[in-house]
């Protein structure tokens, strides 16, 4: 079974705890506060990876957890950080926030993607000594590692796409000119999973090609096995479409053409503009008159037309060449754009309750709901602060923090967030 969708959850270590601890040495009196920092949590990063194109083992571990940072200890030690959980995904494999819909990422490039931060260690009781405040006897819980419910879904990246029917001979094409070695044999639905291979027509020219299951009749309505693999048609930049001249099971090569066309184009419109070069295989069993017509077809509706015989490499050569021919002059393979988180309204988040401790003169605020919201915030940005304060303000952190007793000059830690309340 071809596994091209997944969901999978994944969290990412917490950050460890900050110590409380003071310095004791003999003869030293009063030793000042030396508890270390807590060390930062793994993150959860995908990584593109060439070796596989399929999801299938997400079907088998559906959870991935990065390590929590070690809490730190006396003496300024800092807490280890918790090493990050590597997840390998097929390249061209899309992540989705599966609660929202979300496009997080496509993983088509080489750069890895951090899905899931992992979470600051906390500061030691060392960062909180103050002039007023000589012996803090606490100090900062590490930050929760963020947590993500993801979907993958699987778009091969592939430059050529073959599409036909089944048993046209598509997974022999594709054996003849790359080192891909799919199955064949003489019955449907053989190639169950997409097969990429590279095509090296011309010393230096490369591309690759993909061997798409069979699409037949009704696929883009999920009859057979086509309609999940139509999917892998989309990012390719040119379509062979491989025909069995001969119509040697009894069909007529002209209707299938046109029948897989139309499943194509009922999948995405897009796809019926792609553009579109035409190999007529099995040219060993056909008529000569079965060549001419077919040939004569494709001319008057202006398709570039190939005859083959896949098998003995027959004309396969000038096949792959005039693809690298026509690849050089088309767009680059579509590249998905992350979308970017949409924030709640302050309207959204009216009157929220959090939680505040006060420690010593510093309050610690806590709330799920904020902790989510200040994933989406990117407080390098202006706009993204700005946003934040209007956050404190609309959903009644500033007035939950007064009536817990902060005033002016007092310190406020939100998370990653610190800062001086001003009233
Ligand atoms: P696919 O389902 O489109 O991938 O088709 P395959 O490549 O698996 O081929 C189906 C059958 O057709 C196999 O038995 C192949 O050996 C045979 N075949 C492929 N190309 C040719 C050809 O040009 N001539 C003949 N006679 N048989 C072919
Ligand atoms: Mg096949």
């Amino acid at each position: 079974m071809f596994v091209d969708k997944a969901i999978i959850k994944v969290k990412a270590g917490n950050g460890g705890d900050g110590a409380v601890s003071f310095h004791r040495e003999k003869y030293v009196a009063a030793g000042g506060p030396d508890g270390g920092d807590g060390g930062r949590g793994g993150s959860i990063v995908f990584q593109p990876d060439d070796g596989m194109n399929t999801l299938s083992d997400f079907r088998y571990q559906r959870k991935y957890t990065a390590p929590n940072g070690g809490n730190g200890a006396a003496n300024r030690c800092f807490g280890r950080g918790g090493e990050d959980c590597i997840i390998k995904v097929p390249r061209g494999t899309l992540i989705y926030d599966n609660e929202t819909g979300r496009l997080m990422a496509d993983m088509s490039g080489d750069e890895p993607f951090v899905a899931a931060k992992g979470g600051r260690g906390g500061w030691g009781n060392s960062h909180f000594a103050t002039a007023t405040r000589q012996v803090p006897r606490f100090s900062k819980p590490g930050v929760p590692g963020e947590e993500y419910e993801l979907r993958l879904e699987l778009k091969l990246l592939a430059d050529v796409g073959l599409v036909g029917f089944p048993n046209v001979g598509k997974s022999t094409l594709i054996s003849v000119v790359s080192e891909a070695k799919p199955e064949i044999a003489n019955y449907h639905f053989t190639t169950i999973t997409p097969v990429l291979g590279v095509v090296r027509p011309l010393p230096g020219v490369s591309f690759v090609m993909a061997d798409i299951p069979g699409v037949i009749e009704g696929a883009s309505e999920g009859v057979g096995l086509g309609h999940a693999f139509l999917r892998h048609v989309e990012r390719c930049r040119l379509l062979v479409h491989v025909v069995d001249v001969a119509g040697s099971e009894g069909r007529d090569p002209l209707a299938d053409f046109d029948t897989i066309n139309e499943e194509l184009e009922k999948f995405n419109p897009e796809l019926a503009s792609r553009p579109m070069i035409v190999a007529g295989n099995k040219c060993d069993l056909a008529t000569d008159e079965q060549l001419a017509t077919f040939e004569a077809a494709m001319k008057e509706r202006g398709y570039e037309y190939f005859p083959l015989m896949a098998p003995i490499a027959h004309g396969t050569d000038e096949l792959a060449k005039r693809c690298a021919a026509l690849l050089s002059q088309l767009p680059p393979i579509r590249r998905f754009e992350a979308e970017p988180e949409v924030l709640p309204t302050v309207e959204e988040l009216r009157d929220r309750s959090v939680q505040i401790t006060n420690r010593d003169g510093v309050y610690f605020v806590e709330a799920q709901w904020l902790f989510r919201v200040m994933r989406g915030i990117r407080f390098d940005d202006p706009d993204g602060l700005q946003y934040f304060e209007r956050v404190l303000q609309g959903a009644g952190v500033i007035d939950a923090l007064i009536a817990a007793g902060c005033h002016e000059g007092d310190t406020v830690s939100i998370y990653d967030f610190e800062f001086d309340f001003v009233e």
